[in-house]
């Protein structure tokens, strides 16, 4: 009899260990996996224009910037998912973000992208765009932010650094940008002017997969920087 309670009690005191290293076990890999970066940052990734808008167009190839602009945002989107941060895209298709029943249809579009920014309330916002100039030899990737937003400014400098490291044409400063897409938000913004598809060198370049992941991957270690140093 003695000897059954003294089994029973072992057993109930095995029960107890496992039960109490179960629920810790739990706790942790619950802690660890609330801890992981796929769901601690999130980054809105705009691709300018879209719709009846496609931006400037490549002198040489026709290519409409609006195109270009998706598929970098679908490139640097990947890429940071892969980096563990969560990445939403204002628009995922060729369409523009207004309402066609509107008048104004330019405004319609902006405000959408606006309200994608305030529903998702990301740490970071990047907006993507393909630049042009008369002048043809004008070249390079430049990161533009809002005057007079400081954290705005580190983070437009991270990404030039990051640019000005690995692709030989880029900008090496940062530069204040009037757009309405970094100006609507007070969260950390830039817009990134990718290239120039005035340039018939980088108008080329710019549409060539490795080229896009090349400066996609730039601007994807510009934000990991950023968010290090930031937190
Ligand atoms: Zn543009």
């Amino acid at each position: 009899m003695i000897v059954c309670i003294r089994k029973k009690i072992v057993i109930f005191a095995i029960l107890i260990i496992v039960a109490i290293v179960g629920v810790f076990g739990t706790y942790f890999a619950v802690k660890e996996v609330g801890y992981s970066p796929k769901t601690e940052y999130t980054v809105v990734i705009d691709a300018g224009h879209g719709g009846i808008d496609g931006g400037c167009v490549g002198k040489n190839t026709g290519v409409f910037e609006s195109e270009l602009n998706l598929a970098f945002a679908q490139n640097l989107a990947n890429q940071l998912e892969n980096l563990g941060v969560s990445a939403k895209l204002t628009r995922n298709d060729g369409n523009g973000l207004y309402d066609s029943s509107q008048k104004n249809l330019k405004k319609s579009d902006m405000k959408k992208r606006k309200e994608i920014i305030e529903d998702c309330n990301p740490e970071l916002v990047v907006s993507l765009h393909m630049n042009s100039f008369p002048l043809s030899s004008c070249c390079g990737a430049q990161a533009f932010f809002k005057k007079g937003s400081e954290q705005g400014e580190k983070f437009a400098q991270c990404v030039q650094d990051e640019l000005g490291v690995q692709i030989p044409d880029a900008k090496k400063l940062a530069k204040v940008g009037d757009y309405y897409i970094v100006n609507c938000t007070d969260i950390p913004s830039v817009l990134v002017e990718c290239g120039f598809l005035s340039n018939p060198q980088e108008e080329i370049l710019l549409q060539t997969k490795q080229y896009q992941t090349k400066i996609c991957y730039a601007i994807a270690c510009g934000i990991v920087k950023y968010l290090n140093f930031s937190n």
